[in-house]
């Protein structure tokens, strides 16, 4: 039986309505997923995030594997535990992770920067069918991350949906390359299962992840791969595409090839506004994102503005002597309290943490109500119309 109960499908697209059930309790779908990646929503208090509305946080395997380790997390009784967040908790397989350190990211790619990773998240060594050898960025001593390892830590953090170890491919790999990869990320997938149906961590779901890179047919190839498998859900993950018209169909050839399946999906790392309409539109359940709190802690907000990005910079000079709120009728701590923008662009150019702080809590609370809209446009069969008005700059 899946996890995921449909309630309300949407006549007029692939959309969804539903609950998604875990042992730490329930996800109104679809979702949206704010990052804990270091075992904390960074500035916020597992409260303000469960009363923003959000149902679950992801917790980085990657990350906590390093530090502190999944050895003292499970002393303090796992991940829920040791962060005093009660209510659901999705963790990534690290894949993502340890591939970005040798690729960078598609935009690191298409920009021509050099990757991210060597400074940053550390520097991998070698890559095979055991696994991943690469160098911490922490100390730099050399550890080890294969399928197993993966879900082993995933155990310990006792998460509700664990994700298995995949090859995350990046943008410009040739179609070869992708097909070896993605073959190599389905053996992966069949280790991590034997590991969890060998240990059974009790409760804990498992997600197989799609790959493919931007080629149709391996897309569907792989969709239907991952779908065969005895899986709890199904992630779609790996380089998306140059942009979003490229990113939506790769993703939609996934949703399509599941069909009526009822196991839920999960998209993995998009979070623009206007990706989460498009990406409920084609059948996604739940979404994860660095994007709304990272913006807010470098004192970028989002608003209604669809010519924009949906983002305001309140950096920008222009923003000094500005009286008025972020966004008129906004019900978050920083609109509510009639802070100015010209304030916040004080506090944030200042660092000043209450700003950061301020400026995640409107993010979120932009990104919760947009999803509690969109479900309940889908519930009420007016998600056509709903949709359209939020791209023409609707509030949430
Ligand atoms: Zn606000």
């Amino acid at each position: 039986m899946s996890a995921l109960q449909i309630l309300h499908r949407d006549p007029g697209s692939r959309a969804r309505a539903g609950v998604l059930r875990t042992a730490h309790g329930e996800i109104r779908t679809p979702a949206f997923v704010p990052l804990a990646t270091k075992a904390t929503v960074k500035g916020l208090e597992p409260r303000e995030v469960a009363a923003l509305g959000f149902d679950m946080v992801l917790g980085n395997t990657f990350h906590l594997f390093l530090e502190p380790g999944a050895d003292l997390i499970e002393h303090f009784g796992g991940l829920h535990d040791f962060m005093g967040w009660r209510q659901p908790i999705i963790t990534d397989s690290g894949g993502f992770q340890v591939f970005s350190m040798g690729y960078g990211t598609v935009a690191d790619e298409i920009k021509g920067r050099a990757p991210v990773g060597p400074d940053r998240m550390g520097r991998v060594l070698s890559i095979d069918e055991e696994g991943v050898r690469f160098r911490s960025y922490i100390e730099g001593s050399e550890r080890f991350i294969g399928p197993e390892t993966s879900m082993e830590v995933q155990a310990k953090l006792g998460s509700d949906i664990a994700l298995v170890f995949d090859e995350c491919t990046p943008f410009n790999i040739d179609r070869e390359y992708t097909a070896r990869s993605t073959e190599r990320t389905h053996r992966w997938l069949d280790r991590c299962l034997a590991w969890h149906g060998q240990h059974r961590p009790p409760g804990q779901l498992v997600y197989g992840i799609v790959q493919g890179g931007v080629y149709e047919d391996l897309r569907v190839e792989s969709t239907q791969a991952i779908a065969a498998r005895p899986v709890d859900g199904i992630a779609i993950g790996g380089s998306l595409g140059a942009d979003k018209p490229q990113m939506y169909d790769v993703v939609g050839w996934s949703t399509a090839a599941l069909a009526d399946d009822p196991r839920p999906r999960h998209l993995l790392g998009i979070g623009d506004i206007d990706d989460l309409i498009r990406g409920v539109e084609l059948g996604v359940d739940t979404f994860d994102c660095a994007m709304p709190t990272r913006l807010g802690r470098h004192g970028v907000a989002i608003v209604p503005d669809p010519g924009k990005r949906w983002r305001v910079d309140l950096t920008a000079a222009r923003h000094r002597e500005d009286e008025s709120p972020i966004m008129e009728g906004c019900p978050c701590p920083a609109c509510s309290n009639g802070h100015s923008r010209g304030y916040l662009r004080y506090l944030v150019k200042n660092r000043e943490l209450t700003g950061a702080r301020l400026l995640t809590l409107h993010n979120l609370a932009f990104v919760a109500r947009l999803m509690a809209g969109l479900r309940g446009a889908i519930a009420d069969g007016t998600l056509a119309s709903h949709a359209a008005a939020l791209r023409a700059g609707a509030s949430p």
